[in-house]
């Protein structure tokens, strides 16, 4: 058997272990220390001096908090990104909420302005108004933040910004994570960097970071007695763990450099077959490259191209599956044009990771060829 190659698999630098060796040294083995302060302020740094971020154990969970925070509660409707991972919606429903489902437009697979205002228009014609919206920045390119924005304000709907899989890119030069009223972070195992599990809210006040962070570590109103006055959560991102995430943000714009050199090996090797097209950057969107996507002609060629590869140990991936696709999600309200269906039917992920070698990329351009001819 040739040996494996992955869809996306973790990078470490080598800087890691330092930090995680001072932790035990120092005894620092709980969710707080200075790994997790450190690690907040390198993001903070890398992403926009006057952001407050919190580290914690998920992107999930940073979701979950960024709702909270936003008074979301049992009854209420939240507005997300179809075609996205089921983690984006799950914390919806965590707070008794229900999602609303909105398509993708074809320029960036992300959140569709006329469906997102159509739809919201819709609600309020029910007398519902959205407590929120969530839109992702999927595969690491950006949605179309300017009309996103524009009608969020218009329709004074906050934006939680699903920023997991875009650390690094960029929507007129400013960085992915720091356009909504809160975003959030991942660093699972397979994103562009990673801490083995871990996330962040970035918030745009201490206030608000102060109160995630309360609720992150149980909602003790003060520490001795044990008083509560709010449920809370066991959230925070533990010392250990934000070690890793310090040594991988050394190595952060190499990764990013890196998954940009995939795609456009990729495009350069693979764009004269027909078969194939890739998703262009927008104009002034910079992606991070987290995943490079191809959409075949094709649908019938998704599968046995997958399986081609997969002959081969070489992973790859369809696109996500959209929300109002999903059984869990079958009774939510969606608002749809066909774009993501049809990114379902003949998308794929190719190995993106920033540790693949020349010779994996060769291995895996030769195999698609070879399927073509
Ligand atoms: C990975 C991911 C998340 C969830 O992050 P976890 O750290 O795995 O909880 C949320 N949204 C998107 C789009 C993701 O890709």
């Amino acid at each position: 058997m040739k040996s494996k190659i992955w869809l996306s698999s973790p990078h470490m630098s080598g800087h890691e272990i330092g930090f995680i060796n001072e932790a035990f040294d120092t005894n620092w083995i709980a969710p707080l220390g200075p790994n997790v302060t450190g690690f907040e302020s390198d993001l903070t740094s890398y992403l926009q001096e006057d952001k407050e971020i919190a580290a914690v154990s998920s992107g999930t969970s940073a979701l979950h908090l960024a709702l909270i925070l936003l008074n979301v509660t049992y009854g209420d409707e939240v507005i997300c990104q179809s075609k996205t991972f089921s983690a984006s919606a799950n914390p919806i429903v965590y707070q008794g909420a229900t999602p609303i489902f909105i398509d993708s437009e074809a320029d960036t697979w992300n959140i569709c302005p006329i469906q997102l205002e159509i739809a919201i228009k819709d609600r309020l014609s029910k007398g519902k108004k959205p407590k929120a919206i969530i839109a992702v920045h999927l595969y690491g390119m950006p949605y179309k933040v300017n009309e996103i924005h524009d009608i969020s304000k218009k329709y004074d709907i906050p934006i939680v910004e699903d920023s997991a899989e875009a650390l690094g890119s960029t929507f007129n030069n400013q960085k992915c994570g720091t356009f909504g009223d809160f975003a959030i972070l991942s660093f699972n195992g397979n994103k562009i960097i990673t801490t083995s599990g871990g996330g962040a809210l970035v918030c745009n006040t201490l206030k608000q970071k102060e109160k995630a962070v309360f609720l992150a570590t149980q909602a003790k109103d003060q520490n001795v007695a044990y008083v509560h006055s709010h449920i809370g959560y066991n959230y925070r991102m533990s010392n250990i763990v934000a070690g890793i995430g310090r040594g991988q943000m050394m190595t952060l714009d190499n990764h990013v450099q890196k998954r940009r050199s995939n795609y456009n090996f990729y495009k350069s090797q693979l764009e004269s077959i027909s078969d194939i097209t890739f998703l262009k950057e927008p104009d002034h969107c910079y992606s991070n490259r987290w995943l490079t996507c191809v959409l075949l002609k094709n649908k019938n060629d998704q599968d046995k191209l997958r399986v081609h590869l997969e002959a081969d140990n070489i992973e790859t991936r369809p696109l996500w599956k959209p929300m109002h696709q999903q059984p869990v999600f079958k009774d939510a309200p969606s608002y749809l044009n066909g774009t993501s269906d049809d990114l379902f039917e003949r998308g794929l992920c190719l190995p993106s990771g920033s540790n693949l070698t020349d010779e994996d990329l060769n291995r895996t351009v030769a195999l698609i060829k070879q399927y073509f001819e």
